[in-house]
């Protein structure tokens, strides 16, 4: 089959869905490889290397998605992009099924099989598919990165012939994939790094990184809910209980890397206007949450902006395209995995196993019909 991967057409996106490297490892699978010209020159790449990688450069989208068996990208088709779909045709991208209704309508009508790579499900066995968790690291990564960038002090504590410099406090809220990899990147700065999560059981993964968990007591006979000593995270008192544990932290942490999501739904506001206001001027606040509204009340999306009082607040929401060359260096590598999967005999020919569990949770649209939502996953 022809596996072909279009430049993206979304503003600003840098990444490419197909490396010079992903591209020799989708060719062993039998597969022939091609580009558009300039696809990957944002990332990093330029047409030579992937010639060199033995891909064909095809000049023009549209000359690249009729040359396609299967396109592979980054972001979910433009309106124009799901028109070139056809019969036949496979797509496969990240698509957000649940917030894209109308295009999956379209690309079902085109007649084309969708695989969405955010539909992956978090089974162990589909890890190395799992771009969620690529993308959340980077970003995590780079939270921290952009942080030290408008921070003006050391991460580090110092003892200098100019005198003593104290180590900078972060504090990380939401220990997912994104939250974790900001955490040990904070702390292998050598701040002093603090998290906090609604799930308890991350408490040993943050103190394994050399963070400290901030425990929220809380006395289960106030919501009468049997939690273990944990209230359920959406009642009202477990909320006042985690606004007054962020106010005592305000005036002391010098960076908020804000991670806290909740599937499906808008981003919990958790870091509201007088905990910025008491917090120190210069002190930086990433709001990785701010594509989903964000989790504080300061947030622009897409915008960098400084409070009265001096705090800077980012609400940037294209951390991995801004570290392009990796992104697309780890996507390219989750694509790659599932054409694997897609190519049972190594013969370049592809095989849609609907009975495949990881195959079967990313498919939205197949053979004409939405095939999303997809029912549970039989195996962890
Ligand atoms: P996410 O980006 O959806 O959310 C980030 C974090 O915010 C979560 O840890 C969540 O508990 C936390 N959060 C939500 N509301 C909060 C609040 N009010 N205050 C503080 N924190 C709050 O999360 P993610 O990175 O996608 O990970 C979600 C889960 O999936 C985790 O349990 C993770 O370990 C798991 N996971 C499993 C696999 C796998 O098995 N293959 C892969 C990746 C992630």
């Amino acid at each position: 089959m022809k596996i072909g991967a279009p430049k993206e057409t979304a503003r600003g996106e840098a990444r490419v869905a197909l490396t010079p490297e992903s591209a020799q490892h989708i060719k062993k699978l039998g597969h022939e490889c091609l580009i558009e010209a300039g696809a990957g020159e944002a990332a990093g790449f330029d047409d030579d290397a992937y010639r060199e990688a033995g891909v064909t450069v095809v000049d023009g989208a549209q000359a690249l998605w009729e040359a396609a068996d299967v396109v592979i990208k980054v972001r979910e088709p433009s309106e124009e992009e799901a028109g070139f779909l056809r019969q036949g045709q496979t797509l496969i991208s990240f698509f957000w099924p649940a917030q894209s209704e109308e295009l999956l309508e379209k690309c079902r009508a085109q007649g084309a099989t969708v695989i969405a790579m955010d539909m992956v499900p978090r089974i162990s066995r589909a890890q190395k598919m799992d771009a969620l968790s690529s993308m959340a690291n980077i970003a995590g990564y780079r939270a921290v990165i952009e942080a030290g960038n408008n921070f003006g002090r050391f991460f580090t504590g110092q003892v200098t012939a100019a005198g003593k410099v104290p180590p900078a406090k972060v504090l990380v809220i939401g220990a997912g994939v994104a939250g974790l990899s900001a955490i040990g990147t904070a702390a292998s700065l050598g701040a002093v790094v603090r998290a906090f999560d609604v799930r308890p059981e991350v408490a040993e993964q943050i103190e394994s990184m050399g963070a400290e968990f901030l425990f929220l007591e809380f006395d289960e006979s106030q919501d009468g809910a049997e939690t273990g000593g944990y209230a359920a995270p959406s009642s009202p008192e477990f909320r006042e209980k985690q606004l007054a544990l962020f106010r005592e932290q305000a005036p002391d942490v010098d960076i908020v890397i804000t991670t806290a999501l909740i599937p499906g739904k808008p981003a919990p506001k958790l870091w509201l206007e007088d905990m910025v206001k008491a917090m120190k001027p210069g002190s930086v606040i990433v709001d990785l949450a701010a594509e989903k509204g964000g989790n504080c009340d300061l947030t622009v999306p897409d915008e960098r902006v400084v409070s009265d009082n001096g705090v800077i607040v980012i609400g940037y929401t294209d951390f991995p395209s801004r570290m392009a060359t990796q992104a697309s260096l780890l996507y390219a590598t989750n694509v790659r995995h599932m054409l694997n999967d897609l190519t049972p005999e190594k013969d370049g020919a592809i095989v849609h196993d609907m009975e495949d569990d990881v195959i079967r949770g990313a498919t939205v649209t197949h053979a004409g019909e939405i095939t999303f939502p997809p029912p549970p996953p039989k195996v962890k």
